[in-house]
């Protein structure tokens, strides 16, 4: 393990952004927390978490996929696709990490999806723990450790001082360009992760129970009569998929400049009424239906297809953003309680 007084953390983007391109979460104009360039003066933000999660690095909210040019009847293919560049992801914490390996299992399986998984080799990601883990969060619910996160690197901010742990053969190529960093026994890191599991424990979400959903429960939570009054007050604003880090649906839409025609992709949500409309109509025609898609995939659906994974990470954006209040934690709670 290595470390650095943080009051040399500016020098250490520094280096790293001499060399690629460095990502580190930092407060925009508004106060909220984003993924932003680093650039000499921008500071670490202290808030938890970003508002979007770190998935927007890997899988953009928008992305040119390619262009046509028509003439006559010729159509010509135009590669429009930046090359991708090296980059670093810096203070991702343990939930964000996690959705990555989610991300993984539909972007990288074959036919696998080149844009994504050209982001994901050229990125080197640094993650953060946590030492004040807010009211909303259940990751440990998922088997996810906080106070242990992933990644490339795993950094831990103690007492002035950052620790830095390199854990693949990308973080070590990193370490080896970052001479600043001096060895050391970490023991304090080991004191701090106590601390933060303690904390954990006493959170109001700390033993969310899943025994109610999960892999094979389609049959028992498909036609719960709870459906109508979970989802009556929902606005389909899609604000929940946006916000969160494993939510990977997309349009594919077309834009004719008149001298190109371009072929782009953008984030969508099953919460919207005209999300997998098609010319025989729209398969989930009442939000109740659209409602209840959204969760059953995370919580059942996708272990069913994924060896039990949930597509979850606990990270409470859902939680903290619903302009109705409503969230993944109300579903699993009220489909676990006992119905008639
Ligand atoms: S659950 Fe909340 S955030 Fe999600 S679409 Fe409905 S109103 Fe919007
Ligand atoms: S469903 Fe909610 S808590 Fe779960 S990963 Fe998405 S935003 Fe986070």
């Amino acid at each position: 393990m290595k470390q650095l007084p943080l009051c040399k953390l500016q020098s250490l983007f520094a280096a790293v952004s001499a060399a690629q391109k460095l990502y580190i979460p930092a407060d925009d104009a508004a106060g909220q927390a984003s993924f932003t360039v680093w650039q000499e003066g921008i500071a670490l933000t202290k808030k938890l978490n970003t508002v979007r999660s770190a998935k927007d690095l890997f899988f953009p909210q928008v992305e040119n996929l390619m262009g046509f040019r028509v003439r006559e009847k010729q159509i010509e293919l135009i590669e429009t696709r930046d090359e991708t560049a090296p980059f670093v992801l810096f203070g991702v914490r343990a939930c964000d990490a996690r959705s990555f390996e989610i991300l993984d299992r539909v972007f990288l399986s074959e036919p696998q999806d080149t844009y994504y998984a050209a982001r994901r080799a050229h990125g080197t990601v640094v993650t953060l723990s946590c030492t004040r883990p807010e009211e909303t969060c259940f990751c440990p619910a998922f088997g996810i450790d906080p106070a242990a996160p992933q990644g490339d690197i795993s950094c831990w901010i103690e007492d002035e001082t950052l620790f830095w742990q390199a854990n693949t053969e990308k973080g070590e190529a990193l370490t080896a360009n970052l001479p600043m960093l001096e060895d050391t026994d970490g023991a304090a890191v080991a004191a701090q992760q106590e601390k933060t599991r303690a904390l954990l424990k006493k959170l109001p979400l700390a033993g969310l129970d899943l025994s109610a959903v999960g892999a094979g429960k389609t049959k028992a939570l498909f036609d719960r009569p709870e459906w109508k009054q979970l989802s009556e007050s929902c606005l389909g604003c899609g604000t929940c998929t946006f916000v969160c880090p494993t939510c990977q649906c997309y349009d594919i839409k077309e834009f004719d400049s008149g001298r190109l025609v371009r072929r782009f992709r953008c984030w969508d949500s099953c919460m919207y009424s005209d999300f997998t409309k098609m010319s025989a109509g729209q398969p989930r025609p009442t939000q109740l239906e659209r409602f209840r898609q959204r969760f059953m995939h995370k919580l059942v659906y996708f272990p069913d297809n994924n060896d039990g994974c949930f597509g979850c990470v606990g990270c409470g954006r859902c939680l903290a953003k619903c302009p109705i209040h409503m969230n993944i934690v109300k579903v699993i709670k009220t489909l676990g309680e006992e119905h008639a």
